[in-house]
């Protein structure tokens, strides 16, 4: 960054423009990690005056003294917050760090309720230790360093033992007399992903060269970098040739394509069991296991600049199954019927509710947006009711459906008040609109969704 005495930018004389768009750069954990310390070193030598990144700037780099952070949507926590806001500032001289709300539910809740944010210590982190998905890789490190003996699982919880057998049978670990040993040649820390990305990354590859410009996390392949989707790195477009998940690889070529792609996807939600239900208002809240189906069946291509639909290309992707842990509500037919009378379209209604709960349940658990999903219907199989789920997006759960169970009075009235409070006519993207929806914000009934969540807020 150019040096300066006071806050502000220092503007270059107009003979330096032209060199200014090689000035900027792109950062994120997918790009190859020789090209993140070039990066890295360029922003700290002001080579690079500014850089657009996601939150692999925030953690474990080391990068500080920036003159502003412009932070693009609330980054999910006060912890986040604070840890990338901390990135501008040296010397004791000023520096500035803005917060820029985005059109999400969550983000247009904090611009009513500063408060949530300012004078509110940092959240506490959620995690499920008893997840056997978590807590299996860590049961392997752990073995790696010192053999597991009976005295160390009190400290591993409950679910230890039930854990212990599986990996031993799964030929990960061995029982022995002394205790529970680390069979593998590789290191047990690599099956440990402290980031709960997923599987084994797919290589993005441009197919003329063999250059491999990065990789994407498995899960996010299906939507980011399936054949035909335009692929962005470093302000270069590429389209995707084709995805080779088998492979572990999407070749890509340079192309300047006027449109961009949105994958479409159905998700399919099972119960496999409830532990946890009560009353809520005249429905039901419950907590418990889940199987979530989810396919990438389609794309979208919409023009650049007028955002035309020119299309609608299908897919032929494998589903992906997630078991995992989901909060959700229903309404019996008497507390929906008044509504369907009054006119509401009653799954608008609980899709508009669902997207907007999804948007504020980060206030409550720490999470991300992304790290959650839902699924709403005006009559789920299940349950024969008009229910809403909310699910972790991780294998096993990660303690964020539990964190809205727990607090699900709290999380729901949020929610409707972002509703409430948003200016907009029939729903926008500042509240019951999806960045991430499936079905492209189909059906949504904002008024429907503010009388759904009323009925179940109600005092019995
Ligand atoms: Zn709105
Ligand atoms: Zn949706």
């Amino acid at each position: 960054m150019p040096e300066k005495g006071s806050l502000g930018w220092s503007i270059p004389d107009t003979s330096d423009w032209a060199s200014l768009p090689d000035r900027i750069a792109a950062y994120r954990a997918g790009y190859l990690a020789e090209d993140r310390r070039l990066l890295e070193k360029a922003l700290r030598a002001g080579t690079i005056m500014g850089l657009a990144t996601t939150n692999a700037l925030e953690l474990g780099v080391d990068v500080s003294g920036l003159d502003a952070v412009l932070i693009a949507g609330w980054p999910g926590t006060r912890a986040s917050l604070w840890q990338q806001a901390g990135r501008a500032g040296r010397d004791g001289r000023d520096a500035l760090a803005v917060l820029i709300a985005r059109d999400d539910p969550l983000d247009t809740y904090l611009v009513h309720h500063p408060d949530a944010l300012f004078g509110q210590p940092v959240e506490a982190i959620v995690l499920d230790p008893d997840n056997p998905y978590v807590l299996g890789p860590h049961l392997c490190a752990a073995a790696a360093e010192i053999p597991l003996a009976e005295d160390d699982l009190p400290v591993f919880g409950d679910t230890t033992p039930a854990v212990l057998e599986d990996l031993v049978a799964q030929g990960l670990l061995r029982k022995r007399p002394a205790g529970w040993f680390w069979t593998r040649r590789e290191r047990a820390t690599d099956l440990a992903d402290i980031r709960g990305g997923g599987g084994a990354p797919i290589q993005v590859v441009e197919s003329s060269t063999g250059r491999l410009l990065g990789s994407v996390d498995e899960p996010s392949a299906h939507t980011a970098v399936h054949t035909g989707a335009v692929y962005l790195h470093q302000g270069e477009t590429f389209l995707v040739e084709v995805l080779d998940l088998e492979a572990g690889v999407a070749l890509v070529c340079s192309a300047s394509p006027d449109y961009t792609t949105f994958a479409r996807d159905i998700t399919d939600i099972s119960i496999l069991g409830t532990q946890r239900s009560h009353a809520l208002g005249p429905g039901t809240l419950h907590f418990g296991e889940v199987e979530v189906t989810r396919q990438v069946v389609s794309y979208l291509k919409r023009r650049l600049q007028s955002g035309e639909m020119l299309g609608d290309e299908p897919l032929d992707l494998p589903p992906r199954t997630l078991r995992t842990r989901a909060v959700w509500w229903t309404l019996p037919a008497s507390a929906v019927a008044p509504l369907a009378e009054a006119g509401i379209d009653l799954g608008g209604a609980a899709h508009a509710a669902e997207h907007a709960s999804i948007g504020l349940l980060p206030l409550f658990a720490t999470c991300d947006r992304w790290d959650i999903g839902g699924v709403s219907t005006e009559l789920h199989a299940d349950t024969g009711l008009l229910t809403v789920f909310v699910y972790d997006g991780h294998e096993g759960g990660a303690g964020f459906a539990e964190r809205g169970y727990a607090r699900a009075t709290d999380w729901l009235t949020a929610t409707r008040e972002a509703i409430t409070s948003c200016e907009c006519d029939r729903g926008c993207p500042s509240c019951i609109q999806s960045p991430k929806c499936g079905n492209g914000n189909e059906p949504l009934d904002k008024r429907g969704a503010i009388h759904l969540l009323d009925t179940l807020l109600t005092q019995q």
